[in-house]
């Protein structure tokens, strides 16, 4: 089976945020017909959408998995299940978050999903780590490469690189 290059964000903001990274990266590396080849460092970005909150961590990983953006996002979710997000508001604080950014070369949207995610060139907090790993893939839709979206974007978040990298 053919297998694709995926790109996923990850996000905390709520409580011990670098033990919920470290758990959501072991799920990450147990997740079936998948395997990750490797996270971004760890970020501290100020919060966006939503301003009075705490400040996030965010990585990206890059993974190679069989699953379809269809059912990559349930698995993802289940993910965010097990590991405890108790917040859905949109923008709002989350123990974690799990959001497929690229999905190899490929446009598609249905009800659930959609592939880029829709505000990835707007958020300098998913570009940034992102940018790590994956300096020159391109985004599918607008044909920039990551590196020249984080330059042209126009978020003014702090995003501030830490000491810590997942493995
Ligand atoms: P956000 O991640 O945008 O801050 P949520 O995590 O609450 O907000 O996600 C809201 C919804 O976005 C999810 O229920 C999911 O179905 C949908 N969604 C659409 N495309 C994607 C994607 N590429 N990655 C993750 N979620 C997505
Ligand atoms: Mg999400």
């Amino acid at each position: 089976m053919k297998s694709y290059r995926v790109f996923i964000g990850l996000g905390t903001n709520v409580g011990d945020r670098f033990a919920y990274l470290l758990k959501a990266a072991g799920e990450l590396r147990s997740l079936r017909e998948s395997s990750v080849v490797w996270f971004s460092p760890v970020y501290e970005a100020d919060p966006w959408g939503k301003a009075e909150q705490p400040k996030f961590l965010n990585a990206a990983a890059e993974i190679m998995t069989t699953l379809s953006p269809s059912e990559l996002l349930p698995e993802l979710k289940s993910i965010e299940e097990k590991l405890g997000r108790s917040s859905h508001e949109r923008w709002g604080p989350r123990e974690i978050d799990l959001d497929i950014l690229l999905y190899d070369g490929l446009r598609y949207s249905d009800d659930l999903v959609t592939v880029p995610h829709v505000d990835l060139e707007h958020r300098r907090f998913a570009l940034v780590p992102l940018r790590e790993i994956a300096p020159d893939v391109v985004h599918p839709i607008n044909g920039l490469t990551i590196t020249e979206l984080a330059a042209a974007c126009a978020d003014q978040g702090r995003v501030v690189k830490t000491s810590f990298h997942l493995l």
